[in-house]
């Protein structure tokens, strides 16, 4: 039985990400991992939790990937990666003491400017095949 992490769920609709944040320092805190957890370790560490994430849809079809969702034992594997990856994003985000909030505000304003949903609603760019304006010699 894990008695320093609270045995009550947490939702991403009665948790911040505040929260989140805090439970990932703490985890690290009490182990006194702080020195192994170089940002230079952290992102490698993303890395490796984001290619095992991949594995689970390694070689599937777009279908059979859409299939995990309903797969329960399958789902629960891939969230499990998903979580490593977000752990080690706020880990990384905690060490260099960037605030997750605003820098993803400040990328979708980016985001939004950058694809203007008049013109990409539908299409992911001027290389999709169905782009307005492409001829058909284009390829
Ligand atoms: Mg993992």
């Amino acid at each position: 039985m894990c008695h320093e992490i609270s045995q009550q769920p947490l939702t991403d609709a009665t948790t911040s990400l505040s929260q989140l944040r805090q439970l990932v320092a703490e985890f690290i805190r009490a182990r006194a991992w702080e020195p192994f957890h170089t940002p230079k370790n952290l992102v490698m560490a993303l890395a490796i939790e984001a290619a095992e994430l991949m594995e689970h849809f390694q070689w599937l079809t777009p279908e059979q990937a859409e299939e995990i969702k309903t797969d329960q034992a399958k789902r629960s594997e891939v969230a499990d990666e998903l979580a490593d990856v977000l752990c080690y994003v706020m880990a990384l985000a905690n060490r260099l003491e960037i605030d997750l909030s605003a820098v993803v505000h400040a990328k979708m304003l980016k985001n939004a400017r950058k694809y203007p949903v008049e013109q990409f609603r539908g299409y992911f760019g001027p290389e999709d095949p169905r782009w307005p304006g492409r001829t058909s010699t284009e390829h």
